[in-house]
């Protein structure tokens, strides 16, 4: 192994920067020579390669977004797209290469090993935490901070008014940032993809509540909740809004929506993001030096460790129901 790869690719994460700045300065403490790729796989075919030095990858361990910057790549699933790549790859040395993404992005990996002899290996980066054999993806605490600090912001008004508001976060497949911002932010109703509710037991546990002499009510919806009782489409899509409307015809309240979309992919990555994508980048270069391909780097049980790709992709649509069902009882 003499020259690796790295690139970054689907929907971006803060935490890419610091794990591509643990990839570069660890391949060159270890003698190699690394590659940078721009556009995700696009670079590959497209040949958007530049070689990377230490100072490459100087003053962005802070920084959110990925400096390699991420592309969703339709042409790479086509194997002619990907024959340019695998030729573009070996015409400039590379043997192995990096990448950082999501489920998507992780299939391109499978790819790479099973029709090349590039070595390929994953580093799971998406803020959903959605994939299986890891606790944990880059992104995730700090999109989880992101939420919390929106949610706070939203109870002082709520509380000030006495109103119901509902917030929706994003999870297009999976409820993990609805669920955990839920418990963590003190929602009265967590609502996710993985879990059937009605409209009506979300209604009566906020008339309950305002009973009690609660001052105000939240609810914490996932964008992937998919409300068959009404038709998405006259709210934009939104499960947010149609909830929002629902909420205030049933109980008469005064009911705010909150969308908090793209803000929650943005921002400084947080000390556990910066930690693990740093252990993560360099534990991924150690793969490759060991002749390792097709794994994925995990953390599992407060460890670095290694699984199979096959098995990462595996959609983990698994909720924690102990940790839900918490949130029910504090919440009362
Ligand atoms: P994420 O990695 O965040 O899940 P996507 O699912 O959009 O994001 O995947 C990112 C990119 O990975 C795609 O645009 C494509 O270039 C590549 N990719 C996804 N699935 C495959 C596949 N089955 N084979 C090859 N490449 C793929």
């Amino acid at each position: 192994m003499k020259k690796i790869a790295v690139l970054t690719s689907g929907g971006d994460a803060p935490g890419m920067n610091p794990a591509i700045r643990s990839v570069v300065r660890t391949a060159i403490y270890k003698n190699l020579e690394v590659v940078g790729v721009r556009h995700g796989y696009k670079g590959l075919i497209e040949k958007d390669f530049f070689d990377m030095e230490r100072g490459s990858v100087a003053d962005i361990v802070q920084r959110g977004g990925t400096i390699l910057l991420s592309a969703r790549c339709d042409e790479f699933k086509t194997e002619s797209g990907r024959k340019k790549a695998y030729a573009n790859m070996k015409e400039e040395g590379i043997d192995g290469i990096v990448v950082i993404g999501g489920d998507g992005s992780l299939r391109g990996v499978q790819k790479i090993n099973e029709e090349s002899d590039i070595k390929a290996v994953g580093i799971p980066g998406t803020i959903d935490n959605d994939l299986s054999c890891t606790d944990y993806t880059i992104g995730v605490d700090t999109a989880m901070n992101t939420i919390l600090d929106a949610v706070n912001k939203i109870r002082d008004t709520a509380t000030s008014h006495e109103r119901t508001f509902v917030i929706e976060c994003m999870g297009r497949e999976s409820g993990y940032l609805a669920l955990m911002t839920g418990l963590a932010g003190g929602a009265e109703y967590i609502l996710l993809p993985e879990i059937d509710f009605t409209p009506q037991e979300v209604c009566d546990k906020i008339t309950q509540g305002f009973n009690r002499g609660k001052l105000h009510s939240l609810i914490i919806i996932a964008e992937g909740v998919e409300a068959p009782f009404v038709d998405l489409n006259e709210y934009n899509g939104s499960p947010g809004m149609a909830m929002g409307e629902l909420i205030r015809e049933r109980t008469g309240m005064e009911t705010r929506v909150t969308i908090l979309g793209h803000l929650q992919r943005g921002g400084s990555p947080t000390a556990t993001d910066r930690i693990v994508a740093s252990r993560m980048g360099a534990k991924a270069v150690e793969l490759l030096l060991e002749g390792k391909r097709d794994k994925m780097v995990n953390y599992k049980d407060n460890s670095i460790g290694v699984c199979e790709i096959k098995d990462a992709v595996k959609k983990n649509d698994t909720i924690n129901m102990d940790i839900y069902n918490l949130a029910n009882i504090l919440s009362m």
